[in-house]
């Protein structure tokens, strides 16, 4: 199965297989991938990050990802078709901590990219802006 821009139909990613929720590792940091090689997971549930005010003490829940988002290890996305985009912000990468930082080069906004030094590597996509065939 691979990954396709639903608005222009360019290819995302290399042919994967698609895994469980179980393969899925939402403790993964500092560059450990969430997704191990050669697969695509579903997501099934909203997820949050809490977020920070310099001026408040108590965190803001955020959404980051809507229920059906697709995860997938960096190394299985082709070269080249992601854009940066949004607040893209991070140290040495992408934190992901400002919402969507990826499009594709028709425009559509696809998702985030996390690949900072103490963020876990990872793609995701939100489930509208892709298309998965075989
Ligand atoms: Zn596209």
């Amino acid at each position: 199965m691979k990954i396709y821009c639903k608005k222009c139909h360019t290819q995302l990613s290399k042919d994967c297989q698609i895994g469980t929720i179980l393969d899925y590792d939402d403790k993964a940091q500092e560059t450990a991938p969430a997704v191990p090689n050669g697969m695509i997971i579903i997501l099934d549930e909203d997820k949050f990050i809490l977020s920070y005010l310099s001026n408040c003490e108590t965190p803001i829940k955020k959404l980051i990802s809507t229920k059906g988002a697709i995860a997938i290890n960096p190394n299985d996305i082709e070269d080249g078709v992601l854009i940066s985009c949004g607040k893209d912000n991070g140290c040495c990468g992408s934190d992901g901590m400002d919402g969507f930082n990826r499009k594709c080069k028709c425009g559509n906004i696809l998702g985030t990219e996390w690949s900072d030094c103490w963020t876990q590597a990872e793609i995701r996509f939100e489930p509208l802006k892709v298309e998965i065939w075989d």
